[in-house]
């Protein structure tokens, strides 16, 4: 690859990077809070997330941080401040060589599932992959130090390095109580994807619940009819299926950004 190839791969990736964050925002996955990250796809030692900003605000380069994955340590002295959960992405790059994009969020949707017992599991075929067992809930009380701050925040690398080994088992979303949840993905387009998905299958779970609880309050049939999630294998062959349909959305997601006045993108 000449250093001209190289330098329009990092600029096709930055751009999608600004897009992705736009996106997540744009459907309400991300507020001022929640981040986007992608591992470098020349030095895979080091990952890029955006300086200490609102995802919507991100619009040049000039926003962007490059970290080492090995410490979340900026690689340039002299870097802006950066995200203080930035050890979520890092220790998921370190742990996982195949993961090229992180997106963690505290969606609203999400929240019940983390704090009540009651799994995520995949209610229509856009969020297969959730799997039918659900995401893990990984719980930061378990795995605090003495000396740290109980904030929620996964602050230090014996925190997310925790997080990080919730995904060894193969699945690419996990839930965090009373926090919110982090989706891995190979590529930004899928991530972003899987962190919007997440949400909406939350939603509508959530509506499910309260519908069934409705029903077996009023419904003469005992027991009520128990509520029909995806089977291990529509779930497993529904990822399959639309994991090679992501161009379509990813396209219009990015006209829809580009339309709003909101959001810009120099890269
Ligand atoms: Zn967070």
């Amino acid at each position: 690859m000449t250093t001209t190839e190289a330098d329009a791969v990092v600029e096709g990736l930055i751009r999608k990077f600004i897009h992705g964050s736009h996106i997540l925002h744009y459907h309400g996955v991300v507020d001022a809070y929640g981040h986007l990250s992608f591992r470098h796809p020349l030095r895979s030692d080091i990952f890029v997330m955006a300086k200490n900003m609102p995802p919507a605000a991100i619009s040049s380069p000039d926003d962007l941080i490059q970290y080492w994955v090995e410490n979340a340590e900026p690689v340039e002295e002299g870097a802006p401040k950066g995200y203080v959960e930035r050890r979520i992405h890092s220790e998921i790059y370190k742990r996982h060589h195949n993961v090229n994009a992180v997106v963690h969020a505290h969606a609203d949707a999400v929240i019940p599932f983390t704090i009540s017992g009651v799994p995520l599991r995949p209610c229509y075929h856009m969020a297969g992959f959730l799997g039918t067992d659900g995401p893990p809930v990984w719980d930061i009380a378990d795995h605090y130090f003495r000396s740290d701050i109980p904030d929620m925040l996964v602050r230090h690398e014996h925190l997310g390095r925790s997080l990080a080994q919730t995904f060894d088992g193969g699945n690419v979303v996990t839930l965090m109580r009373g926090h919110g949840f982090t989706a891995i993905s190979l590529s930004i387009e899928d991530a972003v994807f899987r962190a919007i998905y997440t949400m909406k299958n939350a939603a509508i779970q959530s509506s499910t619940l309260s519908l069934s609880a409705a029903s077996a309050a009023t419904s003469d049939v005992s027991p009520a009819p128990a509520i029909r999630y995806l089977s291990r294998s529509e779930a497993w062959s529904a990822a399959e299926t639309l994991s090679g349909t992501i161009s379509r959305p990813w396209q219009l997601w990015v006209e829809e950004v580009e339309a709003s006045p909101l959001y810009s993108n120099a890269a």
